[in-house]
């Protein structure tokens, strides 16, 4: 069955700009006959806090945003990732990669290094060199994107086309983790996922997913996919909305009084859609009326007790 999917790391509780793209993913899903998957993206371990999961699935569920198939936590995959890397590395796409953060920001400084990209430092390491290296630190496997292959697009059904440069990106970091990237590509693939909506700050991310994609499961795999990043929450002061701009979490706004009932519908009201069930404003959903501009959250939007 075709789907989209909603993708928490569980760091804690959501917050209302969080709630509203994941209001959206199902809208969007259930609109064309898709299922909404939950899948939290767990990798790092360092940001994951206990309990968080469930507390985000319990917030999500009482606004209405339920969930069809398996819930995955990428945290249980490692095998599945480390399977994909295994196929990339035998058709000698796979490299291994000693730098440290320090040193990937020093040389990308250098002319002509195209902005935030790898420079391909280890890329033409010898053998020898790499079992030297190997000995000082555990390498980060990386994927070696041919020249001719790193200006990549996609179209999305609200931007349009988002263009990219795919530079060698990190697929396995050196703890032995799979990488962002790897995940989500392999993730959405596996669980039929066709549709990936999200906050707009992960639209210079597709270009690269989209052409992993095809590196690992063909073209038709790619093309299967369409792309919808929506515009985030902001806080009054314009910056991207954050748990200390106030009262912004279900638990936070319960205890001012206001019940997830309310919160879905002023969540509905920012969409321009009508109050009430999930179902009921899915009949005047259309992909095409969605605000573009970000919403910018105002306490004074929230009902009057
Ligand atoms: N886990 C990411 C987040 O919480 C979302 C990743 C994605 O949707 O591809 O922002």
């Amino acid at each position: 069955m075709p789907a989209g999917r909603y993708a928490p790391s569980p760091s804690g509780d959501l917050h209302l700009g969080n709630l509203r793209t994941a209001l959206l993913a199902w809208l969007a899903a259930h609109a064309e006959d898709r299922q909404l998957l939950l899948r939290y993206e767990d990798l790092d371990a360092g940001r994951t806090v206990a309990g968080s999961a469930e507390r985000q699935r319990a917030d999500l569920e009482s606004l209405g945003i339920t969930f069809g198939g398996d819930v995955l936590r990428q945290s249980q995959r490692q095998d599945i990732y480390d399977d994909a890397v295994a196929e990339l590395r035998s058709r000698g796409l796979v490299y291994e990669c000693f730098c440290t953060r320090r040193e990937i920001q020093e040389a990308a400084r250098a002319p002509h290094a195209p902005p935030g990209a790898y420079p391909g430092t280890c890329r033409t390491l010898s053998e020898q060199d790499r079992a030297r290296r190997r000995e000082q630190r555990p390498p980060a496997l990386r994927l070696r994107v041919p020249d001719w292959q790193r200006e990549q697009s996609v179209e999305d059904r609200l931007l349009g086309r988002v263009d990219g440069v795919v530079d060698d990106l990190v697929l396995i970091r050196n703890d032995g983790t799979a990488a962002y990237n790897l995940a989500v590509v392999v993730d959405d693939h596996l669980t039929g996922v066709d549709q990936v909506l999200r906050g707009d700050d992960l639209a210079s991310s597709a270009p690269r997913q989209a052409y992993l994609r095809e590196l690992l499961y063909g073209a038709q795999a790619r093309s299967a996919v369409e792309y919808i990043h929506v515009p985030l929450v902001l806080s009054p002061e314009g910056r991207r909305l954050a748990k200390r701009d106030g009262a912004v979490t279900l638990a936070q706004l319960r205890e001012r009084g206001i019940g997830p009932d309310a919160v879905r519908d002023l969540l509905l009201d920012s969409l321009g859609l009508p109050p009430g069930s999930l179902g009921h404003a899915s009949e005047a959903f259309r992909l095409e009326d969605l605000p573009c501009d970000p919403w910018t959250f105002q306490e004074s939007a929230l009902p009057q007790l």
